[in-house]
């Protein structure tokens, strides 16, 4: 930067020399001027290439650290967190923010080092040249600086106003895309066109202001520019009128004011580009800065030798103030055995395995494995001694045998054929057309409902975890994949201390204990038998499903 800055500030004075050679006839006009010229840009055109190369290099490099760091950030983050945002509006931070943080860290660096320092090479220039001319040029310049630093202000604001609204774009986008099929059976697709229309003309908008609040420093530095051009012209040129100057001054002075506009006008316009920038890494960093609640003691201990006895004493624990999902809960799970929670819908059977996984911690009460509390333990320790299987299967578009790996990274091919084996889903990844390395498509959309979760079975048979948490799907998979999963299912638990959400009383017959939930509190208790001669709600709950089936 410093070589192009110097190199900028020979053109003037070259300039100045080849006007007065060429007035005095002098023949080194014809060999000397051309030869230096050429050696300066030759000089200047290498200077740019590194500049530019180091100085995007040294830009992206930090944009890929945020990004690292945003990511791991995210990563680490509460589910509560991730929740309350859209993964469009996350991904918009990756991509939108990105973009303006890379273009106002690249014209920054570019321009508060390139551009200032040719400015201030070609100043020392025009200096030399003629102080007096230089000081009327430079005295209208700061006049520019208040309406522009107000200029910058309101763009900033504007411009977190873009980020908000590309935030919102992107997650609609992943929405409507994600949501294809229901667009579709729904006839939704005016509809949704006609939402993302208006999403998108809003965006327009927006940038728009941005676009005018950076259009409005133009002019100004515009303005400013030709007032310079027209002093130096007027007392330039009374100079030469009077015989004070000589042509080659004059005309090395204007080129150097000509030269010196375009840093000037980088320099003015940068206030735009960082604002915007700035509005970026504003919303970056307050993501960087969010402390999750649910965080390991710094004397956590290693969760080892689990013989898998769970405890739930007294917990009462509320997503929003004021509405509690549990209610002073207390469940004892024995190591090895397997419980079973029922109840209507929206009572609180998730929320025991969010807290017993500590996606969040109870406000009241502990949970204990193995008489040690859980908020005591390091987190990863707790959960690689739990396999949860959820309702909604994640499946990723990779391979079947990586889509089983999730359960032990460190697993090889054999280990995860014996646990598709285990879940009965080896014979139907035999027939998948590149067997164990068939790609699943996005969500696992090329499999049917029961072989995605044998999929997610065999991921917990390949966990081989003490403690099981298996929440079971709602929608109900036919007679044979059901066998299929029940099977599977039977294998699993044995030995290991269950809890099954069960969605189908038909599948909780055998459990060790039933625990019927109802608005966060037990209200029954017992075995399949006790809890049908008692009359209660189980046994009304299992009356509406054997005469729904
Ligand atoms: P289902 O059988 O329908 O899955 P459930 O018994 O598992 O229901 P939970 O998911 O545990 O019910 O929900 C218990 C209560 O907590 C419900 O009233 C629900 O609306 C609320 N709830 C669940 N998750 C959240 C959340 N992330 N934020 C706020 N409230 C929540």
């Amino acid at each position: 930067m410093i070589v192009v800055a110097a190199t900028s500030a020979a053109y003037p004075k070259l300039i100045e020399l080849s006007i007065d050679m060429l007035s005095r006839a002098d023949p080194k006009t014809l060999t000397l001027l051309p030869a230096s010229i050429i050696l300066i840009t030759f000089i200047r055109g290498i200077a740019s290439y590194g500049q530019s190369v180091m100085n995007q290099s040294v830009t992206l490099r930090v944009i890929a650290e945020l990004q690292k760091a945003m990511f791991a950030r995210l990563m680490n983050s509460d589910i509560a967190m991730m929740q309350s945002l859209s993964s469009g509006s996350l991904i918009s931070r990756f991509t939108n923010d990105v973009n303006l943080m890379r273009d106002a860290l690249s014209r920054t660096l570019t321009t508060m080092c390139r551009e200032f320092l040719t400015a201030v090479a070609l100043l020392g220039m025009m200096f030399y040249m003629d102080w007096m001319l230089t000081l009327i040029v430079i005295v209208i310049f700061p006049f520019a600086g208040r309406p522009i630093i107000r200029i910058g202000r309101r763009l900033r604001r504007a411009s977190a106003n873009v980020q908000t609204g590309m935030g919102s774009l992107t997650a609609t986008l992943s929405q409507s895309f994600g949501g294809i099929r229901l667009i579709k059976s729904y006839g939704l697709e005016d509809a949704e066109s006609k939402r993302t229309d208006w999403l998108f003309d809003e965006v327009y908008r927006l940038i728009m202001k941005t676009v005018k609040g950076r259009a409005r420093t133009q002019p100004i530095l515009e303005i400013l520019g030709g007032i310079a051009i027209a002093l130096v012209l007027t007392y330039g040129g009374y100079r030469i009128i009077t015989g004070a100057g000589t042509l080659g001054e004059f005309v090395g002075f204007i080129s150097a004011v000509i030269m010196i506009l375009q840093p000037v006008r980088s320099l003015g316009n940068l206030n735009a580009s960082l604002q915007e920038g700035l509005a970026a890494l504003n919303r970056t960093f307050d993501l960087l800065d969010t402390k999750p609640k649910i965080t390991e003691k710094p004397k956590a201990q290693e969760l080892q030798n689990v013989s898998g006895h769970l405890q739930l004493s007294d917990i009462t624990f509320s997503y929003d103030v004021n509405k509690p999902s549990l209610k002073n809960l207390s469940i004892d799970i024995p190591a090895g055995k397997k419980i079973a929670l029922v109840g209507p819908s929206g009572a609180g059977k998730s929320t025991v395995f969010n807290l017993i996984l500590r996606f969040y911690d109870p406000e009241k009460g502990e949970i204990k494995i193995d008489g040690k509390d859980i908020r005591d333990l390091k987190l990863a320790s707790l959960r690689d001694n739990i396999a949860f299987v959820g309702q909604d299967i994640t499946l990723f578009n990779a391979s079947v045998e990586a889509n089983i790996g999730f359960g032990d990274p460190k697993a090889g091919s054999n280990e995860i054929k014996s646990a598709a084996m285990d879940a009965t889903a080896h014979e139907f990844i035999q027939l998948l057309p590149n067997g164990y390395k068939t790609l699943l498509g996005e969500k696992g959309a090329k499999l049917s409902g029961g072989e995605r979760q044998r999929i997610a079975i065999a991921r917990a048979f390949l966990k081989n975890a003490p403690i099981l948490l298996f929440d079971e799907a709602t929608s109900s998979l036919d007679s044979q994949s059901e066998k299929q999963v029940h099977q599977a299912l039977i294998k699993l638990t044995k030995n290991r201390t269950t809890i099954v959400i069960a969605h189908r009383l038909t599948t909780v017959t055998n459990a060790d204990m039933i625990y019927v939930i109802d608005e966060g509190k037990i209200i029954e208790k017992g075995t399949h038998a006790d809890l049908i001669s008692r009359e209660g709600l189980y046994s009304r709950l299992t009356n509406i499903q054997f005469n729904l089936e």
